[in-house]
């Protein structure tokens, strides 16, 4: 059973400004209620920030606020994020790893800046005014200083071209393991869910093998339904949820003003939620 009637769409993969979103807590749970969402996770970027901020300002709406983030990962080359639901956010070894991956974040896009500065009028404060205080700093926080300097009209232009990965000015960052990063969620109470794992680019579908690792650790479900993955990978996705038993999840991955994505734009079967939150004991959605 849902913790209570959950009437209306249900998204699962939400960002604030405590990451990269454009919208304070305050304003996408705002957002999500304009957008007559039954239920909204946060899932900011390897941080817990703004949780109880959308809780309380989900309080009274009838929108449930799930509580979670997505968890960045190395895989070899590839970045691997990993959406992680109802965990306890005190758990130390989330508190140690996410402030390491945070920390790592703050010095490449550091070194990224500095390597930019070289052929753009660009500074390091610009980019951190682009931030909140202690929030996730990433790659959209630089597009957003280059387009105040008029270099690119958009964060996403900037991403198809400077902050491209073959852009010429790419770094990555620490995170841990998918297989660490599976572990350490199911051991905080939490339900871990691979995200949009199949987009084009960097990275193809992750092999069998590496899923099957990730089920034995605990990987609860694949999110199919996202605008990023292609559909051959949306197939064989299916496939490997069928086979291993995994729910299938949607969401829109919104960025407020900061992508084109909407929220709803994909979205969960009540049942896939209602499973999420049964297996989730770390913390508990909002208005429970
Ligand atoms: P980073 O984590 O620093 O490598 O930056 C990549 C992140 O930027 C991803 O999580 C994307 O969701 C996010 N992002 C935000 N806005 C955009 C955009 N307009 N185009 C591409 N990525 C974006
Ligand atoms: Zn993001
Ligand atoms: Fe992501
Ligand atoms: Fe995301």
């Amino acid at each position: 059973m849902l913790p209570r009637a959950i009437t209306g769409p249900i998204d699962l993969h939400t960002h604030s400004s405590v990451s990269d979103g454009t919208e304070t807590p305050t304003e996408l749970v705002d957002a999500a209620v304009a957008a007559g969402l039954g239920a909204v996770a946060l899932t900011d970027h390897d941080s817990t920030a703004g949780w109880r901020e959308a809780i309380a300002a989900a309080s009274g709406t009838g929108l449930t606020v799930i509580p979670g983030m997505e968890l960045s990962t190395n895989y070899g080359p590839a970045s691997v994020h990993m959406l992680a639901y109802l965990f306890d956010p005190t758990d130390v070894r989330i508190l140690a790893e996410t402030a390491q991956i945070r920390d790592g974040r703050l010095h490449r896009a550091e070194r990224i800046v500095e390597r930019i500065a070289a052929d753009y009028d660009i500074t390091w404060e610009e980019v951190l005014a682009q931030s909140v205080d202690g929030g996730t700093i990433g790659r959209p926080h630089i597009a957003d200083a280059l387009v105040v300097r008029g270099y690119v009209p958009t964060r996403s232009a900037a991403f198809e071209s400077i902050l491209h990965w073959q852009g010429g000015y790419y770094e990555k960052y620490y995170a841990p393991s998918p297989l660490e990063g599976v572990r350490m969620i199911v051991a905080a109470g939490g339900v871990p869910v691979l995200a949009h794992p199949a987009t084009h680019g960097r990275y193809r579908v992750i092999e069998e093998a590496a899923v099957a690792e990730l089920v034995d650790a605990g990987l609860f479900g694949l999110e199919i339904h996202h605008r990023d993955n292609t559909a051959d990978g949306r197939v064989r996705l299916f496939e490997l949820a069928t086979k291993y038993n995994l729910v299938v999840t949607g969401s829109s991955d919104y960025h407020g003003e900061g992508k084109l994505n909407r929220l709803a734009e994909n979205t969960t079967a009540p049942e896939v939620l209602e499973r999420i939150i049964a297996a989730g004991t770390g913390s508990a959605p909002s208005g429970t």
